[in-house]
């Protein structure tokens, strides 16, 4: 490392780079853009800290988090570096110092965020002094899928445009190389290098089971695989939580509840409560999440699908933090796929991107092959199988599921897709029911020809086809079930589907508990 680097690092207070930290510092303190996907924790910060100590003018750094920005510049000032937040809190007078400082290049580390940045004023004022680089923090809020998308931030390709000779450094957590290409192009920073920390947590073991009486199913991952310790249950509707949470209370568990409709206040006791009792159990929609840190967390629940594949990874990463060991359990089932996909956003074009990233995640749920490997490989990372997870440890069996499909799809394509899944379950199992007279379903030939699965088992053939998309849903305001191309090949013989059975996650009951 030369002096001028050791020297950078000292006034930071740290005495090495991690290896990752280095070879960015470098990139970017030469000059060339640089795009960084790391997970919560991976050191990002000291990156662009150190390059704007080496290069020449002002570090310009862009966040969306107000809170994250005080912090550091706190930290900065502490250690005797110049460093400002300039925001609306200030008052004029305080403004025009900030301007005054920055004009005669005495600040070291301007902070911002975005919507700030791009006022004419702002950019102006940078224009007439040296600037570092760019560091935009959260740059995943430029995508315009998951919860995080920020307006402000698709107007920040102006940097590029009106500071071409200045080096960006775009941060985000976990991302796959989408994500990463489309924060590319809307910085427009095609050339930059990519830098990818690697996203495993070996000491989390993840399960993914089939949801049957659920709370049951939570009851005996309480008591049997994490008794007395702290975790979080995610639920996707705020009464959920709430009745989860009271049912939890009454049978004698230190259950805590958190959700956004929720009083400050009462948020705030709730997470102050569960940071500071052992064994406490929190039951909150994804509203809290953000900016958690606590090293107690030993597991995580998922009580219902999330959106992402990223969603997903970063909920379950919140446990384990202390590097020993964790658990994940994620309980769903077709109805849970439905119900998650009825939910994306009415325009067209969001839907289009939510539907891409929920679908990603069904292919995980249903993956045959070691669940550290499919979540991984969506973020485009390798690994060896876990050896700990639920596809790991059981004898799983599989099964050729073709003439199954076979049939469904015939059915499919025979009601023209108008029908819902349970009642093509329903005809294939020639059960006369309302819907079944209705539709005069002893009529088709398929009717009552497929009892050598249960509804359980047909369901488990739905997912699948769902999943990998043999067939998709595309009604608006009707039902409506579409044949892909894969489809019309399995219905030729063209492709064989494989099936692993299902497995379901065991139930204790209330009695058992008390026993
Ligand atoms: P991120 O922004 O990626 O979530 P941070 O920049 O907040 O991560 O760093 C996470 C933690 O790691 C901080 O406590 C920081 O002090 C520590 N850290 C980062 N880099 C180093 C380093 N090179 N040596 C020692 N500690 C480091
Ligand atoms: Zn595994």
């Amino acid at each position: 490392m030369n002096s001028k680097k050791r020297q950078a690092l000292k006034r930071l207070g740290y005495t090495d780079y991690r290896p990752l930290q280095e070879e960015a510092i470098d990139a970017l303190s030469a000059g060339q853009d640089v795009v960084l996907a790391a997970p919560t924790g991976g050191g990002k910060s000291l990156i662009y800290q150190s390059a704007g100590l080496l290069r020449n003018g002002v570090a310009v750094i862009v966040s969306p988090l107000i809170s994250l920005m005080t912090q550091q510049v706190d930290q900065l000032n502490a250690k005797g570096i110049h460093a400002k937040f300039l925001n609306s809190t200030l008052n004029p007078g305080e403004q025009d110092d900030l301007v005054w400082s920055i004009r005669h290049n005495r600040i070291e580390f301007l902070y911002l965020s975005p919507e700030k940045l791009i006022q004419p004023s702002i950019m102006g004022l940078l224009q007439s002094v040296d600037i570092a680089l760019f560091a935009i923090d959260e740059a995943h809020c430029i995508a315009q899928w998951g919860g995080d998308f920020r307006p402000e931030y698709s107007q920040l390709g102006r940097v590029k445009q009106s500071f071409f000779n200045v080096p960006i450094i775009a941060l985000t957590g976990s991302a796959d190389n989408k994500t990463l290409k489309g924060i590319q192009s809307s910085l427009g920073i095609s050339k930059a290098d990519i830098f990818k920390g690697r996203i495993d947590r070996p000491n989390i073991q993840i399960q993914i089971a089939q949801k049957k009486q659920a709370k049951h199913q939570i009851l005996h991952f309480l008591h049997h695989e994490v008794s007395g310790q702290s975790g979080i249950i995610y639920c996707r509707s705020r009464n959920k939580t709430e009745e989860l949470c009271a049912w939890l209370r009454h049978l004698g568990f230190n259950s805590l509840t958190y959700h956004a409709a929720m009083k400050d206040e009462d948020k705030q006791q709730s997470h102050e409560t569960f940071s500071r009792d052992n064994g406490a159990i929190m039951v909150a929609t994804t509203a809290y999440g953000m900016g958690i840190d606590l090293p107690q967390i030993r597991f995580v629940i998922h009580m219902d699908i999330p959106n992402t594949p990223e969603a997903y990874y970063q909920e379950i990463g919140r446990a384990g933090r202390d590097g020993k060991a964790a658990k994940a359990l994620l309980l769903y089932g077709l109805q849970d796929m439905l119900k998650a996909q009825q939910l994306v956003s009415n325009s067209p074009e969001q839907a289009r991107l939510e539907l891409t990233k929920l679908t990603s995640l069904f292919q995980i749920l249903e993956d045959r092959q070691c669940r550290k490997v499919s979540v991984l490989a969506h973020f485009d990372e390798t690994t060896e199988v876990c050896g700990i997870c639920d596809r790991c440890t059981s004898k799983q069996s599989e099964h050729n599921a073709t003439i199954a499909c076979q049939k469904l799809l015939s059915l499919i394509y025979y009601t023209k897709g108008t029908q819902a899944f349970s009642t093509l379950i329903q005809v294939l199992l020639g059960k006369r029911t309302k819907t079944t007279s209705s539709i005069q379903a002893e009529k088709l030939s398929l009717f009552g020809k497929g009892k050598e699965l249960t509804e359980a088992q047909w369901k488990t053939v739905i997912r699948h086809l769902l999943a990998f998309q043999y067939i998709q849903i595309v009604g608006n305001h009707h039902f409506l079930v579409q044949l892909n191309e894969k489809a019309r090949q399995v219905l030729k013989g063209e492709i064989q589907v494989i099936l692993v059975n299902d497995h379901y996650y065991p139930r204790l009951t209330e009695e058992e508990l008390m026993a």
